[in-house]
């Protein structure tokens, strides 16, 4: 993608930071979207159509009608087919911007594939919903160099901040180990403005045209919070804390999060009622067979990307490498006993 279409990108390439020579860069970057639901999908949407030639869109998750509030991409007709998000995702951005090459990954983030996952792209963004997951990007992305783009949103609220290891303070220089309350995951009881998540993703999405346009002088060089509803923002500067402290990630090179060491591998999901079962050994599961197997207990869907099995109050949705996602209990033990129960071949 070295000659990208200029009618296509005119009004991009005619703001002075870009020019053509701006967008033949974007066009032939290699950018990763981590998470594809509300940050991700307006991520995805702005990266696709500014030209970003590659893309990897990284999601656990399927789309459901709670999600259509503030994920731009989905509509209901991906909830009608059982789509995971990062499948529907795809067929977006192949719909706004065929030129570009979009792979799609149906896959959860952890400290086993974070590396793999991150791999020979130039630009890191995230579209998380948990803070566990961001120190891992984080460990990740100093590790290899690799520059990240942080956002979290919350009620009304939202964050972000560019991280370029070497030349930045990294996200563990400014919080430590446990985000400060308002910033945890409680948007199960805090709820999110759709509007305000598009605001921290077009800021994220802004940083990485910058980023892969060679504007790196630009780049934020704050921690910048915005409240979309009182219109609030702060911009801390936090360039100071960049080699001044000793950071375990940045500072002492032990990325913790990479080992495991922190974190875990059933994690009860942000905003529902549920609670994902992941593997450290993937299967390659046959639905035909399982799908059989369950018909005689509950209620049995299944497409090649998922298959969803509902049984009393409880919906266990089952991937193909073994990873589950049981909808009905925020218990991390009832949850594993369903899954050994119903899943485990
Ligand atoms: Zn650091």
């Amino acid at each position: 993608m070295n000659n990208p279409d200029i009618s296509r990108y005119h009004r991009q390439y005619l703001l002075p930071q870009i020019g053509e020579e701006g967008q033949r860069k974007i066009s032939s970057s290699r950018v990763v979207v981590l998470g594809c639901g509300a940050l991700g999908s307006i991520l995805a949407n702005h990266l696709a159509r500014a030209g970003a030639g590659w893309m990897r869109i990284v999601d656990r998750d399927f789309v459901e009608l709670n999600n259509l509030q503030r994920q731009v991409l989905f509509d209901e007709d991906d909830i009608r087919r059982n789509l995971p998000k990062a499948i529907a995702a795809k067929e977006k951005v192949e719909k706004i911007n065929s030129s570009i090459t979009v792979e799609a990954l149906v896959v959860d983030v952890n400290y086993a594939n974070i590396e793999s996952l991150i791999e020979g792209t130039d630009l890191v963004m995230d579209g998380m919903d948990n803070f566990e997951t961001r120190f891992v990007i984080n460990d990740a992305c100093v590790k290899n160099g690799l520059p990240w783009i942080y956002g979290g949103c919350i009620g009304t609220h939202g964050i972000t901040m560019t991280i370029i290891p070497g030349k930045t303070p990294c996200l563990r220089c400014v919080f430590e180990s446990a985000p400060p309350p308002e910033l945890s995951p409680t948007c199960d009881t805090a709820g999110v403005l759709g509007p305000a998540v598009n605001i921290i993703a077009s800021l994220q999405a802004t940083e990485a045209i910058k980023f892969l346009s060679g504007n790196i002088q630009a780049l934020n060089k704050t921690l910048y919070t915005f409240d979309a509803w009182t219109h609030e923002a702060k911009a801390l500067k936090i360039e100071n804390l960049h080699q001044k402290i000793n950071c375990p990630t940045c500072g002492q090179k032990n990325f913790e999060y990479l080992k495991g060491e922190k974190g875990s591998r059933s994690a009860s999901l942000c905003g529902r009622n549920a609670v994902q079962i992941s593997r450290d050994e993937p299967l390659n599961l046959d639905f035909k067979d399982l799908a059989a197997k369950l018909k005689r207990v509950g209620e049995v869907t299944y497409n090649v990307f998922l298959l969803k099995f509902k049984t009393g109050e409880y919906e266990i949705t089952l991937f193909p490498d073994g990873r589950a996602i049981i909808q009905g209990t925020h218990d991390i033990a009832q949850a594993r006993t369903l899954y050994s129960k119903y899943v485990s071949v």
